[in-house]
């Protein structure tokens, strides 16, 4: 069963597959077949990563732009379940601060560029630990002239090579924290690439700012001070993106499976499936498909704007990571230690994943905001902004 047969079944009860929206899918799940025919193996590293990026190019160049609003979750879904990797095949990605927060001139030019294919990554990670965003040190100091210099080192940055600017979260003029867009091409910014354990197609590692120059005007998001606000709301609709493609990864691994077994058994290899690969396999499937309508509904409430849109993420994000890194070590061993060999889909779906514990939010912390949250709601009618709850 490929991705979009998975998906079929929900066509009814899920608005965002409805007529055209499931013609674009379909359109968009063909070029990807296509381009992936082409694709070298994720093994060599500069071929993958160079193909990579031009599968995000040449899909944009063709039109697959993933509509706003939450069916961006089910293109996310179609891509993981060809790699973990094509994460950032399509949309904007941590670009999407930039449309929403950056000053009018600023986000029109990001929007064409970013239409075009290129990418914008996120530093926010520092040494003390990246679920303490509110402890960052990496300074913006205003200058006579008005402008704010940047200093400071940022670890852990993927698309650290890839990406044509980063969001930046800094300690600004008031102490407050602040986003602010950096041309990656700034010659003060200094780079320390980092070999991952999986999610190999991105470049990763520390970035250091050296007095990089900024114009706030242009490339402040949001008002000075507005940083927790910018990442809080963002984080609401990209975590629910992040936790489709996870679960997309899982069911590609559930398809190849779930198809390999069938193989066997057509073929005679096996003379019956036993009960605890079939009793697996329905499992892992019920519980991808309601992790991905959880994060659908995650998706739902931050377009909407709800006060719960946050919690709804933080939670999605953690327990659909989590259900997606279950359902694969579980499936994994039906096929054998086949699937254990180095550069097989499944070996690289299970370091891949294992990155995701991690990248947008680790989960222990996740689900400790998620339940101060709901204490907090359930201590009384008093709402509580995401960003006063994640504190
Ligand atoms: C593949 C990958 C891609 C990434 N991409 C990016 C990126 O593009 N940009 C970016 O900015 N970051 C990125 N990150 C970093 C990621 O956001 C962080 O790993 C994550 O936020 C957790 O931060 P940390 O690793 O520093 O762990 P920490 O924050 O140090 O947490 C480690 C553990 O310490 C616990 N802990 C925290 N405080 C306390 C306390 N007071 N007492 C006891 N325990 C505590 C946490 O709950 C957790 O269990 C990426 C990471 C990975 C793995």
């Amino acid at each position: 069963m490929n991705a979009v047969a998975w998906l079929e079944p929900l066509r009814s009860s899920v608005p965002e597959l409805r007529t055209a929206a499931w013609h674009h899918l379909e359109h968009f799940d063909a070029a990807l077949g296509e381009l992936f025919r082409a694709a070298p193996s994720p093994g060599d590293v500069v071929a993958w990563s160079a193909w990579l990026r031009e599968a995000r190019r040449s899909l944009a160049a063709r039109g697959h732009l993933v509509p706003a609003g939450p069916a961006g979750i089910l293109w996310q879904f179609l891509a993981g379940a060809r790699d973990l990797d094509l994460r950032d095949c399509v949309g904007p990605g941590h670009g999407a601060m930039v449309l929403t927060h950056a000053p009018a001139a600023t986000a029109e030019v990001w929007d064409r560029r970013l239409k075009a294919g290129e990418l914008i990554g996120i530093a926010a990670t520092e040494r003390h630990g990246g679920s303490r965003i509110r402890e960052i040190t990496t300074r913006a100091i205003r200058a006579n002239d008005g402008l704010w210099r940047l200093s400071g080192e940022k670890c852990w940055v993927s698309r650290l090579a890839e990406a044509a600017a980063f969001v930046v979260f800094v300690r600004g003029p008031n102490e407050h924290i602040s986003a602010v867009v950096v041309d990656a091409d700034d010659p003060n910014l200094e780079r320390e690439m980092i070999e991952p354990a999986g999610l190999g197609g991105w470049t990763w590692g520390v970035l250091r700012l050296h007095d990089v120059c900024v114009d706030p005007s242009l490339a402040l998001l949001g008002r000075p001070g507005c940083g927790l606000e910018v990442f809080h709301q963002h984080f609401a609709r990209f975590r629910p993106l992040v936790t489709a493609t996870a679960l997309g990864a899982a069911a590609g691994v559930h398809s190849l499976v779930t198809g390999t077994l069938a193989d066997r058994h057509r073929s005679g290899r096996l003379q019956r499936i036993r009960d605890n690969a079939s009793i697996t396999i329905g499992r892992t499937h019920t519980e991808i498909t309601a992790s991905l309508l959880a994060v659908l509904a995650a998706a739902r409430l931050a377009e909407a704007g709800h006060p719960d849109a946050g919690t709804f993420a933080r939670l999605g994000k953690a327990a659909g990571v989590d259900t997606a890194v279950r359902a694969v070590h579980d499936l994994a061993p039906l096929i054998g230690a086949a699937g254990f060999q180095r550069g097989h889909r499944i070996a690289k779906a299970q370091t891949d994943l294992a990155g995701l514990l991690y990248a947008d939010g680790i989960h222990d912390s996740l689900y400790r905001a998620g339940g101060v949250s709901l204490l907090a709601n359930a201590s009384g009618p008093r709402r509580r902004s995401p960003s006063a709850a994640a504190a």
